[in-house]
């Protein structure tokens, strides 16, 4: 089959059999262009408990595929390839983090939404990238142990002094790449650029941004600037800004290096083959486990993130 004609077959297919495609901004162009609904991870899982259908195609990685899971439980959720894992959420196990517990009863976990259900059952409230300060700032415990992207706990620790944050030593391998001298040199080759970055990026290279975001909000600060932008997250975001808006004077920062490959494991072949069952995979989780892992997501919404 040549492209358009794959791309036929997914939409008769998805039409067929009542599905939802979901696509991370991080997926490639292709991806996106099929998807129903594109988006960062919590906004895509947010929107799925909305729709309609049956199915839910994810085409991202496993952890948001569970997430999905966690707020539609009656919808079948299926991941777009079986291999498609997070790095930084498998960093951590639930019991390293009974351990802690147990050691420290009084300190709060907070588990960063990049975490995998079972994480996040033995996690007092979740975060997303752009409410994890509010979220921090607002605790009832002095202490709070943030898991388990030491990057994105560093940046709330240093926009929340008042409380203690203590990390674990969890990261993205794609964002934890970036040096300071890389940022000082991309800016000299564009030295009217703006910096929008990651907070999953290094504290040492986060101070030299002049916006820091979640991918969502790095999107919105480029569509409202008229400045010239150095982006630095997932190269995803800057391949969809410069499709959808050629005009716009952009940047991405290690191009090489800011592209994940689990992100990119899904194709528009994966889509077909997931979507008529040869492969991809459903996501089961255990009942008990799963309303755990809600509370964690659901105490997240009571403080506003
Ligand atoms: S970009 Fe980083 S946090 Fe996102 S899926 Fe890839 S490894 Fe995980």
């Amino acid at each position: 089959m040549n492209r358009q004609q794959l791309i036929d077959e997914i939409l008769r297919e998805k039409r067929q059999r009542d599905v939802c495609i979901l696509a991370h901004t991080y997926q490639s162009p292709d991806i996106l262009e099929i998807a129903d609904i594109t988006g960062d991870s919590f906004a895509l899982s947010k929107a799925a408990a909305q729709v309609k259908n049956r199915t839910i195609l994810m085409c991202g990685v496993r952890f948001m595929a569970e997430t999905v899971k966690i707020l539609s439980p009656e919808k079948t959720v299926l991941l777009s390839h079986k291999n498609a894992t997070c790095p930084m959420a498998d960093q951590m196990t639930k019991e390293q983090v009974l351990a802690y517990r147990a050691k420290h009863p009084d300190h709060m976990v907070v588990a960063y939404i990049n975490t995998s259900a079972e994480l996040k059952s033995v996690c007092d409230v979740c975060v997303t990238s752009s409410s994890a300060v509010q979220i921090v700032r607002q605790l009832p415990a002095q202490d709070i142990y943030f898991v388990p992207d030491q990057n994105l706990g560093a940046y709330v620790a240093a926009q929340v002094p008042e409380k203690n944050i203590h990390l674990y030593n969890g990261c993205c391998p794609v964002h934890y790449q970036v040096t300071a001298q890389d940022v000082l040199d991309e800016k000299a080759r564009h030295p009217g650029a703006k910096v929008a970055m990651h907070p999953e990026c290094p504290p040492e290279a986060v101070a030299l941004a002049d916006f820091v975001g979640s991918t969502s909000a790095i999107i919105d600060y480029i569509l409202h600037t008229d400045q010239e932008v150095i982006i630095a997250t997932e190269r995803g975001v800057y391949d969809d800004l410069r499709y959808r808006h050629p005009e716009k004077k952009l940047y991405q920062l290690l191009p090489e290096k800011f592209s994940c490959v689990n992100m990119k494991m899904t194709t528009l072949q994966g889509v077909y083959c997931a979507l008529s069952g040869v492969s991809g995979c459903e996501i089961t989780l255990d009942e008990q486990l799963r309303l755990q892992a809600k509370n964690a997501i659901d105490n997240m919404l009571a403080y506003g993130g």
